[in-house]
């Protein structure tokens, strides 16, 4: 079958990093299922991601990672969400997070450091809280309702954030809060095991499921100042290119349900036909629509991943551009999922089949950043814009 990476794999290191992300993906593949039914994400694959060393890849060379460009984050990424999209986009929230610390040096040298080893050394994960029931998306810029009082040493915390990926394997959260003192947002680094952090499993969703994104409570929980490490006043208001993880998650989903249909339709023959319906003419129609959308897609990301990280001069204008990628590549997702389900017919509808899995799972890309609508107002500005 034809490789759909082929025309984006450029050099040796892309090649030899692509074939540690397949190795992952073919061995997250055989739980997905499973992780998908219980709704939890799996300690096996965690396990996995901190053997193959996978969750240091973003970190700079001199803390012992490979120092990925957003071309390299995007292409692992996608290949790994052919085996499982919620270890994808869970993993890649971290390893994002990261990339963006790094690039846009948003920490003191000496906690980014710490954060360093504690990721190489002792292999631990982070990821951003940033979502409240009551805020919803934070890109709408809703103020958090989650507090952090200033105290002589520091802060103290208390509030409740929705959506939190890995929340119950995380070692660190990054969570934002408003500082009623500052009039300001702040982001403080919480530690799993801290006095008042707790875990409420939340998650039971339609799709990404394996995610475990629960809520996560704070209840009167100390943080030192050394630990208060972002402040929205002070941020640059630079794009956020390591987004592109999330496009290229779902767009991982459409490879694989692109290959299962293909698969199919050469294998499957009813009695009706002397031939597999992969040669019908509407199945070859629907395999035809899918390559397209798929190919449409990945030289639309793959370009503006790579212009990002040839031209650092111009990122500060490739905010439109990023976002068209995000909602370009997760709408003609959905669609390849779509295309495959019809050239599995009543086959993909069934609980052991993958195909079912699939579609729920693409779904939830219409529901993470940036949404469509702030999208089209944002290429509609840009458009309008003197
Ligand atoms: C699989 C998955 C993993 C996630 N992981 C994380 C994570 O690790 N950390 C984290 O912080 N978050 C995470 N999120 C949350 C995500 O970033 C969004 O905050 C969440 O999905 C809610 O977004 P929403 O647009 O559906 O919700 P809402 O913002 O509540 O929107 C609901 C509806 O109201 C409309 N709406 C709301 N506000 C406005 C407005 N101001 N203007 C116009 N229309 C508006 C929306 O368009 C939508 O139709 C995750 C989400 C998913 C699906």
């Amino acid at each position: 079958m034809w490789n759909l990476y082929k025309p984006f794999i450029k050099s040796k290191r892309q090649n030899e990093l692509f074939e540690k992300a397949d190795q992952l993906a073919t061995r997250i593949k055989t739980r997905a299922s499973e992780t998908d039914r219980i709704g939890k994400f799996s300690n096996e694959n965690l396990k996995d991601l901190k053997e193959m060393d996978y969750h240091s890849l973003t970190l700079p060379k001199s803390m012992g990672g490979e120092e990925l460009s957003l071309y390299e984050f995007v292409l692992l990424q996608q290949k790994l969400a052919e085996g499982d999209p919620s270890v994808a986009l869970s993993i890649g929230w971290h390893l994002g997070i990261i990339m963006e610390i790094r690039d846009e040096q948003l920490w003191e040298e000496k906690t980014f450091e710490w954060m360093g080893r504690e990721i190489k050394e002792h292999q631990k994960l982070i990821n951003r809280a940033a979502t409240e029931p009551a805020t919803g998306s934070p890109t709408r810029g809703g103020i958090p309702e989650t507090t952090a009082t200033k105290t002589k040493s520091g802060y103290i915390l208390n509030g409740r954030k929705s959506f939190t990926t890995m929340a119950e394997v995380l070692d660190y959260f990054i969570v934002s809060a408003f500082i009623q003192e500052e009039d300001d947002i702040g982001w403080f680094i919480v530690e799993r095991e801290q006095n008042g952090v707790s875990i409420k499993h939340t998650w039971d969703t339609l799709g990404m499921r394996g995610t475990g994104s629960d809520d996560l409570l704070l209840k009167d929980v100390i943080i030192p100042s050394s630990r208060h490490v972002e402040k929205k006043q002070e941020r640059k208001t630079v794009p956020k290119g390591w987004l592109l993880h999330i496009p290229a998650c779902y767009l991982g989903i459409a490879i694989a349900a692109r290959n299962e249909a293909i698969q199919f339709a050469k294998h499957y023959q009813p009695n009706s036909l002397n031939k597999p319906i992969s040669e019908v003419h509407h199945i070859q129609d629907k395999i035809g629509r899918m390559d397209l959308e798929l190919l449409n897609a990945q030289y639309f990301m793959y370009a503006v991943a790579d212009k990002w990280d040839q031209n650092p001069e111009y990122r500060t204008e490739l905010g439109p551009d990023l976002a068209a990628v995000k909602t370009q590549a997760t709408n003609a997702a959905n669609k390849v999922v779509d295309l495959a389900m019809r050239i599995a017919g009543g086959h993909g509808l069934s609980k052991t089949a993958d195909f079912e899995r699939f579609y729920r799972d693409v779904r939830a890309g219409l529901h993470n950043p940036p949404m469509d609508d702030a999208v089209l107002q944002t290429l509609s500005k840009r458009a309008l814009d003197d």
